[in-house]
């Protein structure tokens, strides 16, 4: 098998290998590692159908870690998807009303992150170890509410590892606040920040690029990583789940052999619909992509028009994970559609930094055509978690209904047939008092545990053992700050 390097999108870094983009998390120059092609299937999707989770994972994942051994990524693979999940399909595919809805969230925090964010430690233990790294790995994290618990949950108590999550104070829902604030662990730290979540991926970002400050570290044997989907090591374990879904579908003859879907994701920072497009890009019959936004449409505008502008008022929603301007993996989709010209990339990001927009060319436009954009506002999106339980009895959560919201609306202007994947990207237990008021109206008085236990009733399936977690919980974590002070807060974890 041919070896894959990794280079920044912004030209500085090349030929980096697998496990030294995944220790670095970003490029030194502010970019994002990517491959330096895509890899294509070296097995036929027909042969793979019937094979387990893990095994499809094995297959897809060594494509691209391929400094990774074998043996190696068999232990990642094995440790991550076992019985932390609460299902052996691991991602089972639901079918309603006309769509397959491929659930995300049998993870231990309920929410798709833990699809990544359970291998992703074990990559990067095994990248210390293949590259003779000693120091301990801090991982920064800036969350719009999923990513913090289920990168604590991987790394809590890890040894060599330490975690520090940033979330937005107030732009979070109560659960996931919970979740985090009760994270055990004397490795992990969590900070709520006074500002939304793209002042905290900013101001993570700077932490990064802040050359001193890595020197600083490193006087104290600890370097910095990243466990937001800006790290390669968390776009390719979620290249799998798409692959597994065709076959799913191959194998309960939903398909014909070759027969092309399309896949509608329901979109923050651009990272699980990216890993879609890199499983198209390896082979699988994906005919069209479709990116879902709530209110924040600021990507619906790109697609539509070819401008990307974050200048407009950032507003929170009842799918707050979802609530981002900035979507950072975009770059890696404006990197490949200018031919991996470094420079162009580079040119388009200054403008972002600088002015907060940028226009892509003509040219750019056609080589994104496998993308449509479309979003659903919060009415459309407790109409559809409404409507969908009221044909079919089963429930989505916030996030997962824009997606299917966009996904109807996309139905009835295109007439497009095409059997179509939506990702289900959380239970509707992490976001049940939405969910219910979709379903009930007005909850009145209702506490948090009685929505828990109203939406236990309505949708038929048990409490995950995530919600039974944070019911007695110690609250553990108290620390908050402004974004201009994040640097700061790191020091005094890290006790520098
Ligand atoms: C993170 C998240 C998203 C957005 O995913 P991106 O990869 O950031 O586009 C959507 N839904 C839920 C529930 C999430 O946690």
């Amino acid at each position: 098998m041919e070896e894959i390097l990794y280079g920044s999108t912004r030209g500085g870094e090349k030929n980096v290998t697998a496990s030294q983009a995944i220790l670095k998390g970003l490029a030194e120059d502010g970019g994002l590692f990517m491959p330096d092609r895509i890899p294509v299937f070296d097995f036929d999707i027909e042969d793979l159908t019937g094979v387990s989770y893990q095994e499809t994972a094995c297959r897809v994942m060594r494509l691209f870690l391929t400094d990774y051994t074998e043996e190696e990524l068999r232990f990642c693979v094995d440790s991550a998807y076992d019985a932390k999940f609460d299902t052996e399909e691991i991602a089972p595919l639901s079918r309603a009303d006309g769509a397959y809805y491929l659930e995300l969230f049998h993870g231990k925090t309920i929410a798709f992150k833990d699809m990544a964010l359970s291998i992703l430690p074990y990559l990067m233990t095994a990248a210390a170890q293949k590259n003779g790294v000693t120091n301990t790995i801090e991982i920064l994290t800036a969350t719009s509410g999923d990513t913090g618990k289920a990168a604590m949950a991987g790394f809590a108590d890890v040894p060599g590892t330490g975690i520090i999550v940033f979330y937005p104070r107030g732009g979070v829902s109560r659960f996931q606040e919970l979740q985090m604030l009760t994270q055990k662990g004397e490795n992990t730290a969590v900070v709520s920040i006074h500002g939304n979540f793209d002042d905290a991926q900013t101001a993570v970002k700077n932490i990064f690029g802040d050359r001193a400050f890595q020197e600083r570290l490193a006087g104290r044997q600890i370097q910095l990583s990243s466990a937001n989907s800006i790290n390669i090591g968390r776009l390719v374990p979620q290249i799998v789940y798409y692959v597994w879904s065709y076959l799913k579908l191959r194998e309960t003859e939903e398909i014909a052999a070759g027969e092309r879907i399309n896949v509608c994701v329901p979109t923050g920072n651009f990272g699980n619909i990216l890993a879609a497009y890199f499983a198209k890009r390896m082979g699988l019959p994906v005919k069209t992509l479709i990116c879902a936004s709530n209110d924040n449409r600021v990507l619906f505008d790109f697609f539509r028009i070819g401008r990307y502008d974050r200048n407009r008022e950032f507003l929170l929603t009842t799918s707050p994970s979802m609530d981002i301007l900035i979507s950072s993996n975009l770059e890696r989709l404006i990197y490949l559609s200018c031919g991996a010209d470094a420079a162009t990339n580079r040119v388009m990001m200054r403008q972002l930094k600088s002015v907060g927009r940028y226009v892509v060319t003509e040219e750019m436009r056609q080589n994104m055509k496998d993308f449509v954009g479309n979003y659903a506002d919060q009415e459309e999106v407790a109409a559809r978690i409404r409507e969908l339980y009221e044909k079919t009895g089963y429930v989505i959560d916030t996030h997962t209904a824009v997606a299917s919201a966009v996904y109807e609306k996309y139905r009835a202007e295109t007439k497009d047939e095409t059997k179509t994947v939506i990702a289900s990207t959380a239970s509707p237990f992490k976001f049940s008092r939405a969910v219910m008021e979709a379903i009930r109206g007005e909850l009145g008085e209702l506490d948090d545990w009685e929505v828990l236990d109203l939406l236990k009733t309505t949708a038929g399936i048990p409490l995950p053992p995530a919600v039974e977690e944070i019911r007695d919980a110690e609250i553990r974590h108290r620390r908050e700050c402004d974004p201009a002070g994040m640097e700061e807060a790191v020091a005094e974890i890290l006790k520098l």
